[in-house]
């Protein structure tokens, strides 16, 4: 496999598929530029090693062609400022513009293809679609890891077409690295952190890990499932009556493996979901009826505070209460801080998933932790155990 850090990218024009998928506001102004500023140091090296960049990216969920909502002409003024270069725009990804500005392109410059998904043919994975974006380039980089897990046009069918020439970027490179350092190199002991609103969702991944893990410690609303299945009273709190007996063969599956499987004790309960409801702190098994538990409670949060501080390895995905309500975040918040504690003793420290990343990047613990991953699904799948359309179409 060819890898970013050496390829002779000198006079080659590199296609690259970037994830530019950024939030705009209702003036088409960028509100987080995360994304971009991710992209900078792959475009960089590329142009920096005698090449020239073509990009390309989906925008949103445009319905019906294009969209000017949709269009990634809206990132060209930061993107070239942030490269300190004019960078080109061809408004068709698949066009005579873009066909016309690619050939035309020379060492040194930068190349905006338009949404990739003005056509339906992308999410179609397209063959005949893949082609006509493949003939733009001579290098095909995929640096796209949040679209990582789909088997699009241009996250994956093109790879085809550049059997020989074709590499990871340095986003994805660093995903992979991350994710794979966690599940198949992980120094112990390893603790996983589960939590958000449901079970359901995380089913694999509780299955997977099993294997891997030392400790598991599941939080958030989908730990009532595991309470009322185990006969507690958890009141009107979040469960899935599906899934009770699903989560006891969790409990005695993580048994059988050798792994211990930390619930809460306590929690923080609330008359109503509002951050202004009455709340008291009860046992977990023991929540009064018409109350639900909105947050970890103290007990909870030293107990899961020491093993997470004693972890060598740590993988986080999803919150411990409903962390958006200020009087139900601190259970998160003290999870978060026992990561970034634990990361400080030498610990690697993996966080994934949307919301685990938002209460991150809320407590500004993002350089405090080892690798905050960009990819919520993509992330999620890999840490599944399956193999993803876009990493399989570069690695094999
Ligand atoms: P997920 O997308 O499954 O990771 O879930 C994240 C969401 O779970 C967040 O929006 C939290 O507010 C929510 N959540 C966490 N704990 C609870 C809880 N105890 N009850 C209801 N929702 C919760």
């Amino acid at each position: 496999m060819k890898i970013i850090e050496n390829f002779d990218f000198k006079n080659k024009k590199v296609l690259i598929r970037v994830d530019f998928n950024i939030p705009l506001n209702s003036k088409c102004n960028i509100t987080d530029t995360t994304r971009i500023d991710a992209a900078i140091k792959t475009i960089n090296k590329i142009l920096s090693g005698g090449g020239s960049v073509i990009l390309m990216s989906h925008l949103g969920r445009p319905k019906e062609g294009p969209e000017e909502k949709f269009s990634l002409k809206h990132v060209i003024p930061y993107l070239s400022e942030q490269l300190n270069l004019t960078v080109k725009f061809a408004d068709d990804c698949i066009g005579n513009s873009a066909k016309d500005l690619a050939s035309g392109l020379k060492p040194g410059e930068v190349l905006l293809l338009e949404n990739l998904r003005f056509y339906k043919e992308e999410t179609k994975g397209d063959e005949a679609f893949a082609k006509k974006l493949a003939s733009l380039g001579d290098v095909y980089m995929n640096d796209a890891f949040g679209t990582a897990h789909r088997a699009h046009a241009s996250t994956t069918i093109i790879a085809q077409f550049f059997p020989k020439d074709k590499l990871f970027g340095y986003i994805m490179d660093n995903e992979i690295k991350s994710i794979d350092k966690v599940l198949h190199e992980a120094q112990r002991p390893f603790t996983a952190i589960l939590g958000g609103a449901k079970v359901s969702g995380k089913i694999e991944i509780i299955n997977n890990l099993l294997s891997k893990v030392d400790n598991l410690i599941v939080g958030g609303g989908m730990m009532f499932t595991f309470i009322h299945a185990l006969g507690g009273s958890v009141g009107k709190s979040l469960i899935e009556d599906e899934l009770f007996e699903l989560a006891l063969h969790i409990v005695e599956g993580a048994k059988e493996m050798g792994v211990n499987l930390y619930l809460p004790v306590d929690t923080i309960i609330a008359d109503q979901f509002d951050n202004n409801a009455k709340r008291k702190i009860s046992d977990v098994k023991t929540i009064p009826e018409g109350w639900m538990g909105l947050d970890i409670g103290p007990d909870s949060i030293s107990k899961f505070t020491e093993i997470i501080e004693n972890s060598s390895t740590i993988l986080w995905n999803g919150p411990m209460g409903v962390f958006e309500f200020e009087n139900f975040s601190e259970g998160t918040k003290s999870i978060a801080m026992a990561v970034a504690k634990a990361t400080e003793k030498g610990a690697f420290s993996l966080i994934g998933g949307g919301d685990s990343v938002a209460a991150i990047n809320k407590y500004n613990l993002k350089d405090k932790v080892s690798y905050v991953s960009t990819g919520g699904g993509a992330m999620l799948e890999y840490i599944e155990g399956k193999e993803l359309p876009g990493v399989k179409a570069i690695k094999g």
